[in-house]
């Protein structure tokens, strides 16, 4: 699907696009819920501004795993 724009799903922030590339950091998740959850079938998707991401994941009780790109393509 084609999103000429984009907002974050959590604070509702427009997220700066130039040429459909946003300019600035955005967590884009989609996921397909599988057969032993209770939205089997269903594609849920959302994205996050940067500052919700960091908001969202400073309240893991276990951090994300980081680690450096090391190639570009
Ligand atoms: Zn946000």
């Amino acid at each position: 699907m084609r999103k000429y724009s984009l907002f974050c799903n959590m604070c509702g922030k427009e997220i700066k696009m130039e040429k459909n590339v946003a300019r600035e950091g955005v967590l884009a998740v989609e996921h397909t819920w599988g057969y032993f959850s209770e939205k089997d079938g269903e594609i849920h998707s959302f994205d996050l501004c940067e500052q919700c991401y960091d908001h969202l994941t400073a309240q893991f009780k276990i951090p994300p795993a980081i680690k450096k790109q090391t190639e570009y393509l």
